[in-house]
């Protein structure tokens, strides 16, 4: 099953699966922030983005109100996406141990700054924001980076 989101007519997917995956990963790190990065890939109209996994950063820094994650050591990895699976960069998640599934500033200015990075080759990347209890994911929310702005897609 897909979960479609609009937004200017754009779709995301994701399987219910893979959000429950992600969500596991998350309760893991509690108390602390965690998240990684989200892979798959765009229609050839750009319309929409499927996302079909998720990789985990080997190196990070995380507390309870902060995440820095770094791509270092990942290169093969996505490139080996890429070759087999023609599967590449979407965007981000992270998590927001017993805070709300918004943004925050630090959120926007990250995304701004991947955005204008070099090697991401996206204009509109995905953030995913996870609200976290101890024991449970209690929202989520998925944004479209598009213009310094992030969007939030509709249920
Ligand atoms: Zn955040």
């Amino acid at each position: 099953m897909k979960l479609t989101k609009k937004h200017n007519d754009l779709n995301l997917y994701i399987e219910e699966d893979l959000i429950e995956e992600i969500g596991a990963i998350a309760l893991k790190h509690y108390p602390n922030e965690f998240g990684g990065f989200l892979v798959g890939k765009y229609s050839s109209d750009f319309k929409s983005v499927e996302i079909t996994d998720v990789i985990l950063p080997k190196k990070y820094k995380s507390t309870p109100t902060l995440f820095l994650r770094s791509t270092d050591g990942l290169e093969g990895v996505f490139q080996k996406l890429f070759e087999e699976k023609q599967q590449y960069y979407i965007g981000e998640w992270h998590t927001h141990p017993n805070g709300s599934s918004n943004y925050s500033t630090t959120d926007l200015d990250a995304m701004i700054e991947n955005a204008n990075c070099e090697t991401v080759q996206i204009k509109n990347p995905v953030l995913l924001i996870l609200s976290i209890t101890k024991s449970a994911v209690r929202d989520f929310t998925f944004y479209y980076y598009d213009n310094e702005k992030l969007i939030s897609y509709e249920q």
